[in-house]
């Protein structure tokens, strides 16, 4: 059975007294959590301070980004190898990165092979905007967003896919778990399995993202196709995103 997670997408939040109380606080209140791995992506400047404090519990540390260069003049950037010495996970293809930074399914693709080639676990993020559901193109635009992601990656190491439909992000509104079903089970788990064969997508963990909280993660956490969240608001909460890996962890432990 493929591993389920928990991830923390602090975004660019928190300051680093913030960043250092919620990484103590999740990492006092998760150490150990039975069935489920907690992975917590702070910005950048703070990775070091947050590393500092999970160190010695089973919490892992996660990148929001990285580029696939591996050094050299590009000004701003942070490289796979410097993201590589420090961080297990890394978060590709945000709608956020897509929409706001201009992210191309080719620079995705870049970015995955990169994370892959290092040995750093990527979390690649897809899902539909409104006007694309309304249009009835969810299933194209998600399946498309994977095959071009992927394009050329033989051997998907350590590959997360998080559906999160970019109207359900931030709105307090997430999708409903029947539409979830249809994306996650349907489009998402057809679409690895023509690319990777049905054993090896069952070894790909599948998470859901928008506006989850510790109201709504159980009805999502019962489905079967789901194997953990991608939490963005609610990770910065700690007693919160506690309850989210803590019913999480319990949902797919029982049975
Ligand atoms: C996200 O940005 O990845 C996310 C899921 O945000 P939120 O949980 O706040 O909707």
């Amino acid at each position: 059975m493929n591993k389920s997670l928990v991830v923390g997408n602090w975004k660019m939040n928190c300051g680093l007294e913030e960043a250092i109380t919620l990484a103590k606080e999740i990492s006092k209140a998760l150490n150990e959590l039975k069935g489920v791995e907690i992975v917590l992506c702070p910005p950048y400047p703070y990775l070091f301070a947050v590393k500092n404090e999970i160190e010695n519990s089973s919490i892992r540390l996660g990148s929001q980004n990285l580029y696939w260069e591996e050094k050299g003049a590009f000004t701003g950037e942070i490289s796979v190898t410097m993201i590589s010495e420090i961080c297990e996970y890394v978060i590709i293809g945000h709608s956020e990165r897509r929409q706001i930074f201009g992210e191309t399914d080719e620079i995705v693709n870049k970015k995955l092979s990169s994370a892959i080639r290092f040995g750093i676990s990527p979390i690649l993020c897809v899902g539909e905007n409104l006007v694309q559901r309304e249009n009835g193109e969810a299933a194209s635009v998600v399946s498309r967003q994977i095959e071009a992601g992927l394009d050329g990656i033989q051997s998907p190491d350590g590959l997360a896919v998080a559906y999160e439909p970019i109207w359900a992000i931030g709105t307090g509104i997430p999708a409903t778990p029947e539409i979830v079903s249809e994306v996650m089970g349907g489009t998402i788990t057809k679409t690895l399995n023509k690319l990777y064969g049905e054993e090896r997508t069952a070894q790909i963990p599948l998470l859901y993202g928008g506006s989850v909280s510790g109201q709504n993660i159980e009805s999502f956490a019962a489905l079967d196709c789901i194997n953990g969240a991608l939490v963005g608001g609610a990770s910065l909460r700690s007693n919160e995103f506690s309850d989210i890996a803590s019913i999480t962890s319990r949902v797919k432990t029982s049975g």
